[in-house]
């Protein structure tokens, strides 16, 4: 199929709307979508019947309201556009009730005690700025999801109510230099990584099958030491996975553009070009997702976890990220004028600010219990937030601060709005590639979130400590005689306050982490050091001051986070306890056995048996330690239940339990290398990492 048809194909976008809407409804959309407001039953009708007549056109038979409850995963119910016809039969309907409002049944989801569960209604709301759209054969019309009471329950809520804020503070900064800008948002590209594994493999392996990464497993011979995988060329099975994936993405809208092999055998990245926050979310939910499905589809298993695999790396989402006009304008893109520049400054300001004040929300936004593996572990950044600006802007910013001369290879002076800036090479602002929050020449990318999880909250941050920066500048530069000089006094004030949360340096290098400490700087290691600091009253402030969540809402996904933490550990640990006594240890005394018995009858032969008994003495010493630690384990399972799934049970888990688990793998791995392999009971990292050819 020709790619320009296919693109869009299932979605009722734009172009779709103007061909199936009547002129003046599709004009009274558009209307209310600016200006956000609500549409009025007769519009939402006509809108209902036209997506459902463009959808059973294409054969389907049912919609659904598509939202994203706080298990980060999506949730859909759904149902059939049919209803009883007067004369019998029946008739394919839908209407703009339906498409607006949905009341599924909420019980089950997460609420964090927001809602009773005798009080199970919740009810879900259009998104109308993210667009239908059809998946196996479904119409599926991206909502949010609140609680009776209006509280949120999803991920999209919120941060729909940080587009707005931003929007909002933002166009007050914009107006006072002129700019008739009236729409401001953020574009967010989020590149994806994953593993492939052969499906066959996957499936002998239970703590991949039900944790998503291996709790065994010792290192193969062959790992990514010779770096011979990234951007390496692709595997025919992997070639046409890609192609597969890249044009059910296209059909859906999302404009998948590169992919490659990544630094792990196995790993491969995808990256889309980017687009306005709120629909780049519900398209990388989209995209994991069709991940998962075609992947099936080519007998192999598409692994998200963060770390599915120890000794390698494991898999990120770079969240890039910028500001963007409704007019394009990038307000991180240096301009060609001193005015221009003296804004892209201010903005850089609002970064510095924002990002030093929120580093525990920025690093809260990314904690969960499997990127707590690769934060830190040198191939991801540190759990430490800090910014990557490139010398030349930080020594701008400086220079401008300290009030003197800015000096580069060719002397020049930064005054604002007198001066252009020099023009920087945007490489030297791309080599860093350790850094958190970098800066790469006219957008940051934001490079620690896990690769499994959704972007809604590290956004929804985003937005929010933007749109802060920009009422608190607001505020100041209305009252300012002069523009640029009140710009120029909150640079030198935010460089003189905040410039330590600028690193430009290597990340990963155990001096950062000292540096950081004497910079005052949080590090904040693991999801319960992040969690216990999320309702600091400075985050309750900002995040209730600017309409984003109220207090009460904070505190359940706090509460839904810690839970989530226990939950995933306890069930790792469980699996790690099931595989150790059920295959692990059974296997090892069979091998012993039968060295054992094999021993005998040398003896019997007269044949020397030296071999034998000493691996058999092994063994038996290894099998001992792997008991004692399952026992230990156990242990500490069970204490951390008694504990609950609060704070309480969090740390007794990230303590206790996670060292426990650590000391049985260590054996169990051990053991893996003292055993024969036919009877060893799953197959081994090689045979998993290289299981597609
Ligand atoms: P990299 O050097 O990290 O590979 P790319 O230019 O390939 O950088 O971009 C990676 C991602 O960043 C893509 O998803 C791309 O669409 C996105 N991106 C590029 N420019 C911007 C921008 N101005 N704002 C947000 N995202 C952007
Ligand atoms: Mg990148």
């Amino acid at each position: 199929m020709i790619i320009s048809k296919l693109y869009g194909s299932m979605v009722f976008d734009d172009k779709t709307m103007q061909e199936w809407l009547p002129k003046e409804i599709y004009r009274e959309m558009k209307r209310c979508i600016a200006n956000d407001l609500p549409l009025d039953l007769d519009t939402a009708n006509v809108i209902a019947n036209a997506m459902k007549e463009w959808a059973v056109d294409k054969g389907v038979t049912h919609f659904t309201h598509w939202f994203q409850p706080l298990t980060g995963i999506t949730a859909e119910k759904h149902d059939s556009f049919i209803s009883p016809a007067k004369g019998g039969g029946v008739l394919m309907e839908f209407n703009g009730k339906e498409l607006i409002k949905g009341e599924p049944d909420a019980s089950s989801f997460p609420s964090g005690g927001l809602r009773a569960t005798f009080e199970a209604r919740g009810y879900t709301a259009w998104d109308p700025t993210s667009y239908a759209f059809i998946k196996d054969g479904i119409l599926c019309i991206p909502t949010a999801f609140c609680s009776y009471n209006g509280e949120s329950l999803d991920k999209k809520t919120p941060l729909l109510r940080s587009m707005e804020v931003l929007n909002r503070q933002g166009l007050r900064v914009l107006r006072l230099f002129g700019r008739k800008t009236e729409r401001l948002s953020a574009v967010v590209g989020p590149e994806q990584e994953y593993f492939l594994v052969d499906t066959g493999v996957f499936e002998k392996r239970e703590d991949l099958f039900f944790t998503g990464r291996t709790l065994f497993g010792a290192r193969p011979p062959k790992g990514q030491e010779l770096n011979d995988h990234y951007f390496g060329a692709i595997k025919p099975r992997v070639v046409a996975y890609m192609k597969e994936l890249d044009e059910e993405l296209w059909k859906l809208g999302i404009l998948a553009k590169t992919k490659h092999n990544e630094v792990a055998p196995a790993q491969h990245e995808l990256a889309p070009i980017y687009t306005t926050v709120n629909v780049a979310v519900d398209q990388n939910q989209l995209t994991m997702e069709t991940m998962k499905k075609v992947a099936a589809k080519h007998g192999m298993t598409c692994l998200l976890h963060e770390k599915p695999f120890e000794y390698l790396n494991g898999s990120g989402k770079h969240n890039n990220w910028s500001l963007s006009t409704n007019f394009g304008h990038n307000l991180f893109n240096p301009g060609k004028s001193p005015q221009d520049n003296a804004q892209f400054l201010l903005m850089l300001a609002a970064v510095i600010e924002g990002v030093d004040k929120y580093q525990d929300l920025l690093r809260i936004s990314v904690a969960h219990a499997s990127n707590d593996h690769r934060l830190g572990a040198n191939e991801a950044p540190p759990a430490i937030i800090s910014m990557y600006l490139g010398d030349e802007i930080t020594g701008i910013l400086q220079a401008i601060a300290d009030g003197r001369t800015y000096s580069t290879r060719a002397k020049c002076d930064v005054k604002i709005g007198v001066h252009v800036l020099p023009t920087f090479a945007m490489d030297s602002a791309d080599r860093n590639r350790t850094s958190p929050f970098a800066f790469t020449g006219n957008k940051f990318e934001f490079r620690m979130p896990g690769s499994s999880q959704s972007i809604a909250d590290v956004n929804m941050v985003l937005n929010t400590i933007m749109a802060e920066e920009f009422k608190l500048f607001a505020d100041e530069l209305e009252k300012a005689d002069d523009l640029n000089e009140g710009v120029a006094k909150i640079i030198k004030r935010v460089m003189q306050e905040h410039g330590r949360i600028i690193f430009n340096g290597n990340n990963y290098s155990k001096d950062w982490e000292h540096e950081a400490e004497r910079r005052g700087l949080l590090n904040l290691k693991t999801t319960i050091d992040a969690l216990e600091r999320l309702c600091d009253e400075k985050n309750v402030k900002l995040l209730t001051s600017m309409g984003v969540m109220t207090e009460v809402e904070l505190r359940s996904r706090q509460e839904i986070s810690v839970e989530k933490y226990c939950k995933e550990i306890s069930l790792e640990a469980t699996t790690m306890l099931d595989i150790a006594t059920k295959s692990i240890i059974p296997a090892v005394l069979n091998y012993k056995k039968d060295l054992t018995m094999s021993a005998a009858k040398a003896i019997e032969a007269g044949i020397s048996t030296h071999v034998e008994i000493a691996m058999a003495n092994r063994l038996e010493a290894l099998v001992k330690s792997a008991c004692q630690m399952v026992d230990n384990l156990k242990t500490e399972l069970e204490k951390a239940h008694e504990f609950g799934n609060g704070f309480e049970g969090g740390k007794y888990y990230a303590s206790k339990v996670i060292p426990a688990m650590d000391d049985l793998r260590e054996v169990c791995d051990e053991l893996e290398t003292s055993t024969a392999k036919s009877y060893w009971p799953m197959p081994s990292y090689a045979d998993v990492l290289f299981s597609v050819h």
